[in-house]
């Protein structure tokens, strides 16, 4: 095995070149904004520890965050709970679907907050007396961990909310066995926002990287959360942030990770750096395949593999 390279040396736009012919996988078609996604969108980013921001062409190209959100949901829900969070969800992988129809057995709790359930869960556990308010809190949270004030695009908001059947039956069962407070509607309302809040490659290298740095942004030196919090959320990633796919991931590419439909995953090296890869074109565990490639590049070029 070769030497690892330097990160802020590494050719970050090569790299994007040789992902580019990659021409495998398909768009999300769950809400329009999503499958009219340009499927040649690819960029990759790493943020530092000293604060330097690197992207290939298109790192700075807006796309909602989708399930990359939620990583920070869960780090959010655990701060405004003081950890009470990790009694009301799950941390066992599911070897399921992101959407799968089904809690945990007796508890009727989430089974972890990297699935749908267990984000419109946490979503739920942030501090805010109604719908605005959660949402409010959660966008303020999530600039923190970004370095800059985020926004939530409302047709992708809106578009989530009204076709996330699925989610709204999670909610309604999450009703049913008492795990979630508040009403159905108003659960999948603020997922849905925290869904389609507008990020690029850059911003979130950033907020990657805060959680594995121990829960300060390093651009902007603001702690985000505590580093206990930061520890646990980037743990649960590890074992659960790509789905179905988590075991291949962790074999693989080795570095603790949050993939999404909008073909963004976070990628989290534990006292290293952040980093994120998006393209829009999915494989069937719902993981970017472009960006499960240029992860897997970056983590054998970087040496980041936690048990390389
Ligand atoms: N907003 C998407 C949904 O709830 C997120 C899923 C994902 O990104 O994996 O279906």
């Amino acid at each position: 095995m070769s030497a690892a390279a330097d990160p802020r040396e590494l050719d970050l736009d090569a790299l994007r070149q040789r992902l580019l012919p990659e021409s495998g996988g398909e768009r999300s078609t769950s809400i329009p904004e999503l499958a009219d996604a340009d499927p040649d969108l690819c960029a990759i980013a790493l943020a530092l520890p000293d604060g330097s921001v690197r992207s290939s062409a298109d790192g700075a190209v807006p796309f909602s965050i989708q399930s990359a959100v939620k990583p920070f949901l869960f780090a959010l829900a655990l701060a405004d709970t003081d950890g009470a969070a990790l009694d009301r969800v799950g941390i066992e992988p599911t070897g399921e679907a992101f959407d799968a129809i089904k809690l945990e057995s007796g508890t009727g709790r989430p089974p972890n907050p990297m699935v749908n359930a267990g984000a419109i869960l946490t979503c739920a556990l942030v501090d805010g007396d109604d719908p605005d308010e959660r949402a409010s809190r959660i966008v303020a949270g999530l600039s923190s961990f970004a370095g800059r004030r985020l926004e939530v695009d409302d047709d992708v908001a809106h578009s989530e909310h009204l076709l996330g059947d699925r989610n709204h039956a999670l909610a309604h069962l999450m009703r049913d066995e008492g795990t979630l407070a508040v009403r159905a509607d108003d659960a999948v309302s603020v997922y849905a926002r925290a869904c389609a809040v507008l990020v690029n490659a850059q911003t979130l290298a950033v907020m990657g990287a805060t959680l594995a740095l121990g829960g300060v942004n390093p651009v902007t030196g603001e702690r985000a959360v505590s580093a206990r919090i930061a520890r646990d959320v980037v743990a649960v990633m590890a074992t659960c942030g790509v789905y179905d796919g988590s075991g291949r991931w962790m074999r693989a590419v080795g570095v603790p990770a949050k993939s999404s439909v909008s073909g963004a995953i976070v990628l989290s090296a534990p006292g290293r750096l952040g980093a994120a890869v998006v393209s829009p074109p999915l494989d069937e565990h719902g993981t970017s395949v472009r960006g499960r490639i240029g992860a897997e590049t970056l983590s054998d070029d970087l040496g980041l593999h936690v048990f390389g």
